[in-house]
């Protein structure tokens, strides 16, 4: 396996994690074995009754991140923002509620450095912390290998509508930990952490840190809380013995099924890598050859350093 693999492992994992919990977003994990047994094919109709393979909005975003990154060879906020406020012009059928109202505000001419901090201080605590933004950033571990870099573009991208430190933390956290896959770093998670700890937000580092050290916090949770997706996407994809077994794990937990799936596939596809995906999933994904093009872009380029 190349390093060049896992770079697209990590997009394509991702891709495959959203499109094989499409079907069964919002669904009990008992509902899902009533129905599909243990769901490990690309399915039709369910939750939002779409063809077999379809993405949602966490790979329609991490998209336009990569498009952004690749177009502009830089970290570009305001390139980014306009891009996702022109996909939710489009009207998309799945779309988070913090990400509707920041994305709704930067399109009334709020300034997008801004629009995810207002949001934020607008929702109380429970309403104020999802996982809209680690859900997506992960071309940014892609693109940035020097550690400060990546961290700066992950906060700073994820503030765009989640501005919660336990969410531009997360997808901080998230990132170090792809990229630390990317190059096979030993303990890929307790590194991450080790990097953040001084400025993350203690419940996100001690939530994470049972699952670094490679135990089983019980319960792991399937709510679009970003603390309970990382803690389940992470374990899922650190303790599976490869790809496809990590992406079925968080799948078949339900609720937010389709991010549980894209979180983990991005870490599991960074671990594995693209090879190690199943080939009928990649085939049944429309996305797969410009994911492909665009992770061998950012992972080979050279990237601008962030200028917030
Ligand atoms: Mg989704």
């Amino acid at each position: 396996m190349t390093a060049t693999d896992r770079a697209e492992g990590a997009l394509l994992g991702l891709a495959c994690g959203d499109a094989l919990g499409r079907p069964v977003e919002f669904r009990s994990p008992r509902r899902i074995e009533r129905e599909y047994g243990r769901l490990d094919e690309m399915v039709g109709d369910g939750t939002h009754r779409k063809p077999p393979g379809t993405i949602t909005d966490d790979t329609e975003l991490a998209l336009r991140i990569a498009r952004s990154l690749v177009e502009m060879g830089a970290f570009d906020g305001v390139d980014i923002a306009e891009r996702f406020v022109e996909w939710y012009r489009s009207g998309p059928f799945d779309i988070g509620g913090l990400t509707a109202d920041a994305l709704r505000l930067i399109d009334q001419g709020h300034a997008w450095d801004d629009s995810g901090q207002t949001c934020w201080k607008a929702r109380s605590e429970g309403q104020n912390a999802g996982n809209g933004s680690v859900m997506r950033c992960a071309p940014h571990a892609l693109a940035f290998d020097d550690e400060s870099a990546l961290v700066t573009a992950s906060t700073i991208s994820s503030r765009i509508t989640h501005a919660d430190p336990r969410c531009t933390y997360g997808c901080a956290v998230l990132n170090l930990t792809i990229a630390n896959c990317l190059h096979e770093t030993e303990r890929p998670l307790a590194t991450a952490l080790e990097t953040v700890r001084v400025d993350a937000p203690d419940e996100l580092v001690g939530a994470l840190e049972p699952i670094g050290a490679g135990e089983e916090p019980e319960p792991l949770s399937n709510s679009g809380y970003v603390v309970h997706t990382l803690q389940t996407a992470l374990y899922e994809a650190l303790t599976a013995e490869e790809a496809g077994e990590a992406i079925v794990g968080a799948v078949n937990r339900g609720g937010d099924a389709d991010t549980l799936g894209a979180v983990a596939g991005a870490v599991a596809g960074a671990r594995f890598g693209a090879s190690s995906l199943p080939p009928a999933w990649l085939d049944a994904v429309d996305e797969v050859g410009e994911l492909r093009d665009l992770a061998r872009d950012l992972f080979e380029g050279t990237y601008a350093p962030v200028s917030a």
